[in-house]
C-alpha cells in the first residue's frame, strides 16, 4: 500500500517543475491524481506518463487565478473520483518583469498577486467545503524561502505574493483543523525547474549569488520538495497544521 493510497489529490500547476514531479510520485504513492495547468497537452501529457507508470491521473484544465475555473476544477475533480482530499496550491509564476517595488508595474504586481495569491484564495475557496463535508482533507499552500529573508536581487511582487500564502495558510490551519481539514506551507529554497532556471541561465550574478549562500552548494532537486509535501498529504503529518515547511539545503539560516 502506497502512503497515499486512493487519496484524490488536486496538483495545480502540475504540468512542469516541481508540479510534474509531485503528480508522478503521488501517484506512485497511490494517489488518484488530477493535473491542473492552463495548457491541455502539457497536462495531458502529464497524465500519459502517470498512467504508463500503472497510475490514476486525470487532467484539468484550468487557470487557477479565473473563479469558474477553480470551481470547476474542483467540480471535474469530484466528477473524476468522487472527493477531494489534497489540494496541493503549487502553481505559480515568477515573471521577469518583476524587480524591486520601485521599477515594478502595477499590471506586473496585479499579475504574480491575481496567480500566486487569488489562486490559492480560489482553490481554496472551492476545495475546503467538499473537505469539510467529507470531515477530513490536506491543504498543502507553496510558498517561498523568499517569505520569510529578505532578497538583496530583489523580485518584490513575487516575495509579497508568498508572503501572503504563508499568513493565509496559519489563517486557514486555525479556521478548518476542528473540522478535519489541515493546512500546511513548504517554503522550498532555490530549485531547479524550468521557473528558476529560466532566469537565472540569464543572469549569472543571480545565480552565484543564489549558490555561494546556500551550505549545501547546489540548487535543490524537485522531488526534494516533493517528499515533503507526500508527508503533509499523508495521513503521516495527522498532527501537523499550520507549519511553514522549509525545505531549503540551509540558506534561510546562513548568516555569512
Ligand atoms: P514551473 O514554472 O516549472 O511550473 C509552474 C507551473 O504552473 C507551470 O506548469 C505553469 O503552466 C503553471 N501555471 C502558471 N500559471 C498558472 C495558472 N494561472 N493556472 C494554472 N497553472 C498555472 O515552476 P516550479 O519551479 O515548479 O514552481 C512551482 C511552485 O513552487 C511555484 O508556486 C513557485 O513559485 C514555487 N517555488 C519555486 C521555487 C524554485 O526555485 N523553483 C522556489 C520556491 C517556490
Amino acid at each position: 500500500m502506497g502512503r497515499l493510497q486512493n487519496k484524490v489529490s488536486i496538483i495545480t500547476g502540475g504540468a512542469s517543475g516541481m508540479g510534474r514531479v509531485a503528480a508522478r510520485m503521488f501517484a506512485a504513492e497511490g494517489a488518484k491524481v488530477v493535473v491542473a495547468d492552463v495548457t491541455e497537452p502539457a497536462a495531458q501529457s502529464v497524465v500519459d506518463e502517470v498512467k504508463a507508470a500503472g497510475g490514476q491521473a486525470v487532467a484539468v484544465v484550468a487557470d487557477v487565478s479565473k473563479e469558474p475555473d477553480a470551481k470547476r476544477m474542483i467540480d471535474e475533480t469530484i466528477a473524476a473520483f468522487g472527493r477531494v482530499d489534497v489540494l496541493y496550491n503549487n502553481a505559480g509564476i515568477m515573471p521577469e518583469a518583476d524587480h524591486s517595488v520601485i521599477d515594478t508595474s502595477v499590471e506586473d504586481w496585479d499579475r504574480v498577486m491575481a496567480v500566486n495569491v487569488r489562486g490559492v484564495f480560489l482553490g481554496c475557496k472551492y476545495a475546503i467545503p467538499k473537505m469539510v463535508e467529507q470531515g477530513s482533507g490536506s491543504v498543502i499552500n507553496i510558498s517561498s524561502f523568499v517569505a520569510i529573508l529578505g532578497c538583496s536581487n530583489p523580485q518584490d511582487a513575487y516575495t509579497a505574493s508568498k508572503g501572503a500564502v504563508l499568513a493565509l495558510t496559519k489563517s486557514l490551519a486555525v479556521q478548518f483543523a476542528p473540522k478535519g481539514v489541515r493546512t500546511n506551507a513548504i517554503c522550498p529554497g532555490p530549485v531547479e525547474t524550468p521557473l528558476l532556471m529560466d532566469w537565472l541561465v540569464k543572469d549569472e550574478e543571480a545565480k552565484r549569488i543564489r549558490l555561494a549562500r546556500n551550505p549545501t552548494g547546489r540548487f535543490g532537486k524537485p522531488e526534494e520538495i516533493v517528499h515533503m509535501a507526500i508527508y503533509l498529504a499523508s495521513d503521516e503529518s495527522r498532527w501537523t497544521n499550520g507549519a511553514a515547511m522549509v525545505v531549503d539545503g540551509g540558506i534561510t539560516v546562513n548568516y555569512f
